[in-house]
């Protein structure tokens, strides 16, 4: 692990911190000594965004999806440029952005962030140098222009240089036009973090639904960045009604899914979060929770990511009981 933090620029590392803190902050606020827990989460998963092979897939005619260097990242092509959902690790940003010349033939000139996240929005300093537009939703350019306070760690970070900020912002809904292809942005409020987007791409009949999905792994619900275990489902629940079974769903990690994936994810949700609340009912602690393995018949499925089953079982329990459940 330690070789990979030190390959990292300093921004990336102290932003991944950041996550890290936040993860843990979110989750364990109450209980002392989890910090060890929450490194394993970001320590997995930005050796697997520094080590996976960047994968080219194609969705339709001019849509193309790239994978493996942080969060998926979403082309589409008009006659003389391209649109980019999403930018991946700020480390491969130069490997990515060949990947999407040699696949699209057309300079990118648009980029729309799905959250703030590192990554996500790694390669913002690099196509906002390049003269890039940069959209996204009016939160992540308040989390990105300025510094991220963590208190229970006393971390302080989270400011990108100005050519890495969203140009044009949004607050719940904006539509863009790339070549033949609709894409609608939608907020649908606070749920993996406060600043989701979903793009509906018509009628490619594409969602990019960001981080409010990973296929098939548990997600990281940021609690201090806003996110809560109810907006996550009201955010499917959104997504689902309006995707049809045709859908294309690309997820903030892993393939691209069907609305059936989607479906499934939301049971798992909806029937971890009851069993949690019903932990909480019976008065048992976090660590009670954890303890009873309330994620259990799932973990085979959604477990095996950087998200272990302890510390999703955490960040819902947190997210029931300081705020989440009442927050979206
Ligand atoms: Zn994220």
């Amino acid at each position: 692990m330690k070789r990979v933090l030190q390959k990292l620029k300093p921004s990336t590392a102290s932003i991944q911190a950041l996550i890290l803190a936040l993860v843990v902050t979110g989750a364990a606020s109450q209980v002392a000594g989890q910090v060890g827990t929450g490194q394993t989460v970001i320590q997995k998963a930005t050796e697997q965004f520094e080590n996976s092979p960047l994968k080219t897939t194609v969705l339709g005619q001019g849509l193309f999806m790239f994978s493996g260097d942080g969060g998926d990242v979403t082309a589409i092509v008009d006659s003389g440029s391209t649109l980019l959902i999403d930018s991946g690790v700020d480390t491969r940003v130069t490997e990515l952005s060949d990947a999407i010349f040699k696949a699209t033939m057309r300079p990118v000139t648009r980029l729309v962030n799905t959250h703030w996240h590192f990554d996500h929005t790694g390669g913002n300093v690099f196509f906002g140098s390049a003269g890039v537009t940069i959209i996204a939703q009016e939160t992540v350019k308040k989390r990105l222009s300025s510094v991220q306070n963590v208190p229970f760690v006393g971390l302080r970070d989270g400011r990108y240089p100005p050519e890495a900020l969203p140009t044009i912002i949004y607050s719940s809904i904006m539509t863009l036009h790339q070549g033949p292809q609709q894409l609608l942005l939608v907020n649908y409020g606070p749920a993996h973090t406060d600043g989701d987007t979903v793009v509906y791409v018509s009628p490619a009949n594409v969602a990019v639904v960001g981080d409010i999905f990973s296929n098939h792994f548990y997600p990281i619900i940021d609690l201090a960045s806003g996110g809560s275990i109810d907006g996550m489902i009201h955010s499917v629940d959104e997504i689902l009604a309006r995707t049809d079974v045709q859908t294309k769903i690309v997820p903030g990690h892993g393939p691209v899914a069907t609305r059936a994936d989607l479906e499934e994810y939301r049971d798992m949700l909806m029937q971890v979060r009851q069993r949690i609340m019903d932990l909480i009912a019976a008065g048992k602690t976090i660590e009670e929770a954890v303890a009873a393995a309330p994620t259990k018949q799932f973990d085979a499925k959604w477990g095996s990511g950087y998200v272990p089953p302890n510390v999703f079982t955490k960040m819902v329990f947190s997210s029931l009981t300081y705020g989440g459940s009442t927050g979206r």
